[in-house]
């Protein structure tokens, strides 16, 4: 196999994948921030360190997987301006946020085992390690912070090289965020926020800084320490925290652990879905969640399938245009797989087959190759193809395809046209209802009565049924038509 190689943000290089210790790989990724639902663009993030924790374990690195549960301390602005994004949607909403964070995370859950994203070793939550926070605080104040009435600030000139990760930390990004009044540099950032005289928050804890919250960089040096000690391998997350997120817990991991210590050696960023408007985001109010792909027809795995296709450090675009291609895909690589899978003896051969070796060799340069999974997928295809050419044996070829699966994650073990099926809210025909209709239309040509079959053809796409003649995918419901 040839050596894995990633792409590293601090580095700016490709370089080759060195565990810190082979028998336990580390990855941390930055979760979501529960005040809504995760977007589409939230979840291309979780299927991009999906596809990373996948890689690893196919490799036979045993695997720690942390994705944290932001729950508490992300303000409006990555900075320090605005107010926390949970205390303001609680307000706007009326609820409790404790609620609100409950509800959210679950939501999350539901949509990560929807992708097919193996669950992570950890999902630890911000609020359950304030204490924590609070020690680290304690342990860094006095060489690298100072305190202004609105809390504990971090300086970030007190640690060697800041901002290294960084692309744009010019002045002009600067200038976006409001100044704290007080702050020494304007990138120095909130370890503590005190709560506002008079103001009152849901979610507050006395500290020696006063009573109020964490910081939002700092939940996630402390948790990945934690859980997975330091250094550990990896840290993932978007493009956009690359700029101000993960160059405060860079800062806050040398001023705790020395100047040598980043937390992680490597740092890999998915860059983001943007739509027709720009970058997706959840402050907007304006985004698409898998639900709502769901909601219209389409499978959620087409998404999967979508994020695949695209490599993770370019921008993806999202259309309806384009995810009903991923899902006509999926669909034909789901009949290709069930052919061969009917076709299989359950015999184990002896020899390798050289097709199916020249494709493990094509799968594993291009995931070996910074997770090129769009070839991935290919090479995936090339041997559905070989074995409808008749050149590759069912038993070589399902094998092979079971094995490349396990990076790609389609779950093709139980995926056929039927599972693939999405059944849009409100139709009252079962599928036996249909089946019995393309029964009767199949008489009706049988019989060459071809208004009678048209007319059964048009009273089942009436009802959303979409009929594929002369195509092995047969029959589906078909997905809302999208607004423009
Ligand atoms: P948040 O819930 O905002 O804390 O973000 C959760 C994850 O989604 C983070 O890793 C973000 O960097 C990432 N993210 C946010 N917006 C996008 C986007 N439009 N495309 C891809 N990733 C994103
Ligand atoms: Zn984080």
């Amino acid at each position: 196999m040839l050596p894995l190689t990633f792409y590293n943000s601090l580095t700016r290089a490709t370089e080759p994948f060195a565990p810190i210790d082979p028998t336990d790989v580390r990855v941390y990724s930055c979760g979501p921030t529960v005040y809504n639902y995760a977007h589409l663009g939230n979840l291309r993030a979780y299927v991009f360190t999906d596809t990373l924790a996948r890689v690893l374990r196919w490799r036979g690195y045993p695997l720690t997987h942390v994705i944290n549960i932001t729950d508490v301390g992300h303000l409006q602005s990555d900075a320090d301006a605005g107010e926390d994004k949970m205390e303001a949607r609680a307000k706007a909403t009326g609820q409790d946020i404790w609620a609100i964070a409950a509800h959210y995370t679950a939501a999350f859950k539901q949509n990560l085992r929807d992708l097919n994203v193996v669950e992570p070793t950890h999902f630890p939550l911000a609020t359950d390690h304030v204490a924590a926070m609070i020690a680290f605080g304690e342990a860094i104040e006095a060489k690298h912070c100072y305190r202004l009435d609105s809390g504990l600030y971090f300086d970030v000139s007190t640690v060697p090289e800041y901002g290294r990760l960084a692309r744009s930390r010019d002045d002009e990004g600067e200038g976006r965020i409001d100044p704290v009044a007080g702050k020494r540099h304007p990138q120095d950032f909130a370890i503590w926020r005190a709560s506002p005289p008079g103001e009152n928050r849901q979610m507050e804890w006395d500290s020696p800084w006063g009573r109020g919250a964490p910081g939002w960089h700092l939940e996630c040096s402390v948790m990945s320490r934690q859980y997975l000690g330091a250094p550990f391998d990896i840290h993932t997350g978007g493009i956009d925290h690359r700029e101000i997120h993960h160059p405060n817990e860079i800062a806050q991991n040398q001023a705790f652990g020395g100047c040598a210590d980043t937390g992680a050696k490597l740092w890999m960023h998915n860059n983001f879905l943007v739509d027709r408007t720009g970058k997706m985001a959840k402050s907007s109010g304006q985004f698409l969640t898998l639900q709502a792909v769901i909601d219209r027809g389409y499978h959620p795995l087409a998404y999967r399938l979508m994020c695949l296709q695209a490599h993770y450090r370019s921008e993806m675009e999202f259309s309806w245009e384009g995810l009903a291609a991923a899902l006509t895909r999926l669909k034909r690589l789901a009949s290709g797989v069930e052919k061969v899978a009917r076709a299989t003896t359950g015999k184990k051969r002896n020899d390798p087959n050289p097709i199916v070796q020249n494709a493990r060799d094509a799968f594993d340069r291009a995931v070996s190759n910074d997770l090129n999974t769009a070839v991935v997928v290919t090479e995936f295809e090339k041997l559905i193809k070989y074995f409808g050419q008749g050149t590759l044996p069912a038993d070589d070829c399902y094998d092979a395809l079971l094995d490349m699966d396990e990076v790609l994650g389609l779950g093709i073990a139980s995926l056929n046209m039927r599972s693939l099926r999405v059944r849009p809210p409100g139709v009252i025909l079962s599928d036996e209802d249909v089946e019995r209709k393309l029964d009767a239309r199949r008489e009706a040509r049988a019989g060459k009565d071809y208004a009678r079959s048209d007319a059964i053809r048009d009273e089942l796409a009436a009802a959303g049924v979409e009929v594929m003649d002369g195509d092995p995918l047969g029959w589906d419901w078909r997905p809302l038509e999208a607004e423009a």
